[in-house]
């Protein structure tokens, strides 16, 4: 049986073990909480959508093109006893994420965790790079996290609780061949994560990032196979991440377990970075 009115996590330890033991509950950690992941269809993002159903979340995720492996992601989240929508927006779109954010709250209720996951690479040498390589992967990357994250937070501010997980790269730490315009949007996040967590610390909500290191996704699949052999032997663990890895730490940030960590950038990468 679950237990359906908030999440428990306002309880005493001793007295959700007593509930649990006497009533035959099983306690879900993030129960009555509404999640919004961004680019939920596939990949790192749809990983996070499950695991925060795992934990009881409601989960409400956009997609932009993946319509149909929405709709499976959707169904498989809603297989977990919690409610899901996905929304198509594109976060670039001021508009669409007003839309996404508004629609989220009449179904769902107030949106206090987000996850700022959807991103993409348009990798190439910086001479040879075109400013339109540049600005798609900052409006993406940059401009989706500043619309989605202004539409998102006064709901957190208003319920006294949140959690902002920004999905970042390692490469924000160090830098990669090619990724001159990537590279500069992932340690921009992490400069965004440390900043905003400054600011709304007292307001109940902790700002952190993840960094994942190669991860075993669409994103991946673009990086040729000679390239990604090379990227195994240097990473001491000896392969690419899984996105349930990736989904692992963000649900740890998201939970109450992870009350006073904020501002922190956690590296996920197999330790190809230390
Ligand atoms: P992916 O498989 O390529 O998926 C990208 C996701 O972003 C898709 O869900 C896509 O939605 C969404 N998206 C892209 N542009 C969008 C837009 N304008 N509006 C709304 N959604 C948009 O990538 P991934 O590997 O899962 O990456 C997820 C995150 O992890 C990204 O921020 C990425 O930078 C980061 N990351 C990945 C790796 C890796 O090795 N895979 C490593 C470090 C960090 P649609 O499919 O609907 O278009």
């Amino acid at each position: 049986m679950v237990l359906t009115v908030g999440d428990g996590s306002c309880l005493p330890a001793y007295r959700r073990l007593k509930l649990k033991k006497e009533k035959g509950f099983t306690m879900k950690e993030l129960q009555g909480k509404v999640c919004l992941v961004t680019g939920g269809a596939r990949g790192i993002g749809s990983a996070i959508a499950l695991a925060m159903a795992d934990l009881g979340a409601d989960v409400v995720f956009n997609y932009q093109t993946s319509r149909e492996r929405a709709e499976e992601v959707c169904r498989s989240v809603q297989g977990k006893g919690v409610r899901c929508h996905a929304v198509a927006a594109n976060v670039t779109s001021e508009e669409d994420v007003n839309r996404l954010v508004q629609e989220t709250q009449d179904a769902l209720g107030p949106i206090s965790i987000l996850v700022n996951n959807a991103g993409i690479t348009r990798d190439r040498t910086f001479l040879k790079m075109t400013k339109a390589m540049w600005d798609e992967v900052m409006h993406v990357n940059l401009d989706g996290l500043f619309n989605v994250t202004h539409a998102a937070l006064p709901s957190m501010i208003n319920l006294g609780w949140g959690r902002i997980i920004n999905i970042s790269s390692f490469v924000g730490l160090t830098g990669n061949f090619g990724q001159t315009n990537y590279a500069a949007t992932k340690g921009g996040i992490n400069s965004f994560t440390m900043t905003l967590a400054r600011e709304v610390a007292r307001k109940g909500i902790t700002v952190n990032a993840v960094a994942p290191g190669f991860t075993d996704t669409d994103m991946a699949k673009a990086v040729p196979a000679a390239a990604l052999d090379q990227i195994k032997a240097i990473t001491p663990i000896g392969r690419l991440g899984t996105p349930e890895e990736i989904a692992h730490a963000v649900t740890f940030l998201a939970s109450p377990r992870a009350s006073y960590i904020t501002g922190h950038v956690l590296s996920v990468n197999g330790g190809i970075l230390m």
